[in-house]
């Protein structure tokens, strides 16, 4: 049988459409007022460059705004600190967007926990991680919980199923991991030093590949009728699993391009809006 397509890019186009009207309510209600994201880029990485770009994008697409802010590649952590904390107490802007990498010589980890909690709209502070693994109100990381998002849109079954996550980053694999354990799934975490982890992915009926090296997880390692995630993004359009062989052997599937890519700029801006509405009213 033909495994369920997770469609992201629907899902995402879908939720921008009642974004949209949700920012125009809101707008009546405030005298005007739209949620603001500000984002932050330092330095001139084109990859970066673009991504906040197609942040920006997004933000006007749903009649929001946003205030882009952009720093020379020689900014120190002070200067960046300061900036962030000017933009925490501005009380027009809902939401701030570090674009990471930022130049090395910056405490990255030291700039994101600066951001205030209600504006972490990219649940990037360890505040917000922590709060969110306790089950506190949090905004989550982006691209996982634009996965979780997914999978609730899709109706995947979660509680005591086995997940296995396949990264661990702060970003992604750590996260991701926190919010099935939340949702009441058991959850196993593999790295870089896992001891057999073709062995483990055989054990999972949901698998959130997150590696970043292409189609490193192999499709004969999946178990029949898993529902399959694939976080990354490569050249050739192809994700961090093999995904082709898995169109008839999962359950579900997340497409690369098209799966959870769409997602994470999505749930950037759902959580800026949801931060908007909070403080406009
Ligand atoms: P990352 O920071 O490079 O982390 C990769 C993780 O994979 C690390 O935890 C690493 O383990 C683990 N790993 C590396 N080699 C491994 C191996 N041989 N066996 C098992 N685990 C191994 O990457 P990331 O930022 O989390 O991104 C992961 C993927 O998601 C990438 O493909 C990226 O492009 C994609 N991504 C997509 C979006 C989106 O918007 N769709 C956003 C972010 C990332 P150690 O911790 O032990 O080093």
């Amino acid at each position: 049988m033909s495994a369920l397509v997770l469609d992201g890019k629907t899902l995402a186009a879908q939720t921008e459409a009642d974004l949209l009207a949700r920012v125009e309510q809101l707008k009546v209600r405030s005298g005007g007022k739209t949620p603001i994201l500000a984002t932050i880029l330092v330095g001139d990485d084109p990859a970066s460059a673009t991504y906040v770009r197609m942040k920006g994008n997004a933000c006007r697409r749903v009649g929001m705004e946003s205030l882009a802010v952009e720093l020379p590649t020689s900014t120190t952590t002070e200067t960046l600190l300061a900036k962030i904390q000017e933009l925490n107490a501005n009380p027009d802007v809902h939401g701030i967007l570090l674009q990471h990498p930022v130049p090395e010589q910056i405490d990255e980890r030291a700039c994101f926990d600066a951001i205030a909690l209600e504006k972490d709209v990219d649940g990037v502070t360890c505040l917000g991680f922590g709060r969110m693994a306790m089950g506190e109100d949090a905004y989550g990381c982006a691209t996982p919980q634009g996965i979780m998002r997914i999978l609730e849109h899709y109706g995947i079954d979660i509680e005591g199923k086995h997940a296995v996550v396949v990264g661990r980053s702060p970003i992604l694999g750590k996260p991701m991991a926190m919010m099935l354990l939340q949702k009441n799934a058991t959850v196993t975490i593999c790295h870089s030093r896992t001891r057999d982890l073709p062995g483990l992915v055989a054990q999972a009926d949901i698998l959130v590949g997150a590696v970043g090296r292409p189609e490193f997880i192999k499709a004969e390692w999946v178990k029949p009728g898993a529902v399959v995630v694939d976080a990354g993004y490569h050249p050739g359009g192809v994700g961090d699993i093999e995904l082709e062989p898995l169109a008839e052997k999962a359950s579900a599937y997340t497409p690369v391009p098209g799966g959870v890519g769409p997602m994470t700029i999505n749930t950037l801006i759902l959580q800026s809006v949801m931060s908007g509405e909070k403080s406009l009213g």
